[in-house]
């Protein structure tokens, strides 16, 4: 059973349930905290809070664009988003914290108040694809729970629902299908039978143990509690 099998309604459930999540991690770091590292490479938790909140409304551009068929894409440019966030970081700590809050509270308005015949309307990503709107509510998902875990102050995958880390799994293992990378790798969580990601290719490295763990390795974030044989450390690129 995977996030897309839900109803509509409980999909949202668990974004908000994840921007819950990502609040309470927030509200425990201090101003001075802010300043601090997070589990992404030469992000700041400041640019990472600016970041979630910008996320929050380039979806709001994706419900807008659903609402009225005028396309409005998330981000103008890669380089767009890109400065937002570095000019979003530099905001003072109580900015940063309004920015987080009245992005999720204006998404969480446009998800009630979208009419029920525009969730299947096509939009686009900042990555190119096309989806129905209804897509966000997975997208939101992701980037609360995984960027909760980020901002390194005590957020673990084991802390994510199950439906989230399966669905999670089956979306990284995808891309990299798609991106023909994997060659030789095996993921075997515990209890299941081992995955190839590519079927086709022999195996050489088998990365194992519990599901959380094996997401958490497979999304880039670290080899605690994976056991791995063969030479590879990291996995190939997700994002
Ligand atoms: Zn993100």
């Amino acid at each position: 059973m995977g996030f897309h099998d839900l109803p509509l309604a409980e999909r949202l459930l668990i974004a908000r349930r994840g921007t819950a999540f990502f609040a309470q991690r927030l509200a425990e770091l201090s101003d001075t905290d802010l300043d601090g590292e997070t589990l992404l490479s030469g992000w700041s938790r400041r640019h990472l809070v600016a970041h979630v909140g910008y996320n929050a409304a380039a979806l709001c551009r994706l419900l807008d664009w659903a609402a009225t068929g005028v396309e409005t894409p998330m981000y103008s440019s890669a380089e767009q988003r890109g400065r937002e966030i570095d000019e979003g970081a530099t905001l003072s700590p109580a900015a940063l914290r309004n920015l987080f809050d009245h992005t999720v509270a204006r998404l969480d308005e446009k998800w009630r108040n979208l009419p029920a015949s525009a969730w299947d309307a096509q939009v686009r990503t900042a990555q190119g694809r096309t989806v129905p709107v209804s897509e966000t509510a997975w997208m939101r998902t992701r980037e609360v729970w995984i960027h909760a875990v980020d901002l390194g102050n005590g957020g673990r995958f084991g802390d994510f629902p199950d439906v989230v880390l399966e669905s999670l799994l089956t979306d990284i293992v995808e891309m990299w299908r798609r991106r023909d990378l994997g060659t030789g790798l095996i993921l075997a969580v515990d209890g299941r039978e081992p995955v190839a990601v590519r079927p086709d290719s022999p195996p050489a490295d088998k990365v194992s143990g519990p599901l959380a763990a094996v997401v958490r390795w497979a999304a880039g974030r670290g080899t605690v509690g994976v056991g791995i044989e063969g030479y590879l450390q990291e996995p190939p690129r997700w994002l």
